[in-house]
């Protein structure tokens, strides 16, 4: 079998678009965070009425508690084309969440999260320009 072809990203915005044509983190993890993010407390910004709570200190966004999970602020279509509608406003687990590790590797839950929705693994790496430019 073929493998995919190493792709190699460098920049923040390249990173937006592989996330913009996944989605599959947000639709697979349940996405829970302290209540105090919700707009039910002074400071909150995450909408309350996208949340859902589960317990007395945690929330977490709605859809993502099912067992066929999918944030509802997620628009689009996965594996193609999908954008946050709260991505301003979204709470620290998806603020937190690193696509790429330390050493440049993609986070393996990305492709876990992928093949639960049959999507193919990705193989792609982050290095950053400066980076390479410092080791010439
Ligand atoms: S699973 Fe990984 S690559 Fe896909 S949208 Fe989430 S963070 Fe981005
Ligand atoms: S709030 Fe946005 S980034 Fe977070 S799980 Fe929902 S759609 Fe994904």
């Amino acid at each position: 079998m073929q493998s995919t072809p190493l792709t190699v990203l460098s920049d923040t915005a390249a990173v937006e678009a592989l996330c913009q044509s996944c989605g599959a983190c947000c639709s697979t993890f349940r996405i829970s965070f302290y209540w105090g993010e919700t707009s039910a407390a002074p400071g909150g910004t995450v909408p309350m009425e996208m949340t859902e709570q589960l317990n007395l200190h945690r929330a977490c966004m709605k859809g993502t508690s099912s067992h066929t999970p999918r944030c509802v602020a997620l628009a689009g279509k996965l594996g193609e084309q999908v954008s946050c509608t709260l991505y301003q406003n979204r709470p620290s687990p998806c603020r937190e969440y690193e696509v790429f590790l330390p050493d440049g590797s993609l986070n393996p839950r990305c492709n876990q999260a992928r093949a639960k929705h049959g999507l193919g693994p990705l193989n792609v790496r982050f290095i950053e320009v400066r980076n390479i430019a410092r080791k010439l």
